[in-house]
């Protein structure tokens, strides 16, 4: 996972087993809600532009905790993990999902995945609560990938979500800012964010 702690000298990522970080929160909120609020099935939501490597191995094996990353495809960016194939494994079987973008991919393709890909399963899922890890380096004027979400379509992704929420979860929803490299989109997609959890 790519959560906000980012050690300096680190953004190359190379040998540090995840992402730029050395906690991940969205992990630790997990367990922390399942240990002391008694909840059970978690859903993670991760569109970070870079794949959620340490979140997915986390929690690979756990049918408890779903995992969905939407990512640049790892033949094209950094960590090279979060394939399709890469579905969970023993009883956490199905509770992973990856949704791998191709370098080009914005908006069209980000609704279809939501829609058809992550929709489907939380229905199946029934989660009890959803954290986001969100990321905004999928923006297009954010120079860490080839992807190209417009502010808008960040907007239709958090609304989405907060739709799953009061669908499934009483409206139970925890965002934790993860990368976003755009100092020029990075106050907007921030302000857009906060205005969807108010009002959701
Ligand atoms: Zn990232």
């Amino acid at each position: 996972a790519f959560c906000a702690i980012r050690p300096p000298g680190h953004h190359a990522g190379r040998n540090v087993g995840m992402g730029f970080c050395l906690l991940n929160n969205a992990a630790v909120a997990a367990r922390y809600l399942q240990a002391r609020h008694g909840v059970g099935k978690v859903l993670i939501v991760d569109w970070d532009v870079h794949h959620g490597n340490g979140t997915q191995n986390i929690f690979l094996e756990d049918p408890a905790v779903f995992f969905f990353s939407i990512h640049e495809h790892p033949t094209f960016l950094y960590p090279g993990t979060g394939r399709r194939w890469e579905i969970g494994k023993g009883k956490g079987e199905g509770a992973t999902l990856n949704a791998p973008m191709a370098p080009g991919a914005g908006d069209a393709e980000y609704r279809t995945a939501f829609e058809r890909t992550l929709e489907p399963a939380v229905a199946r899922f029934r989660p009890e609560i959803i954290l986001v890890s969100a990321g905004f380096d999928a923006h297009r004027d954010d120079d860490m990938s080839d992807i190209q979400l417009s502010t808008e379509c960040y907007s239709w992704i958090m609304k989405k979500l907060v739709e799953m929420a009061n669908t499934y979860t009483g409206g139970r929803l925890i965002s934790v800012l993860e990368g976003g490299y755009s100092l020029r989109r990075l106050p907007e997609l921030a302000r857009n964010h906060v205005e969807i959890l108010l009002n959701g």
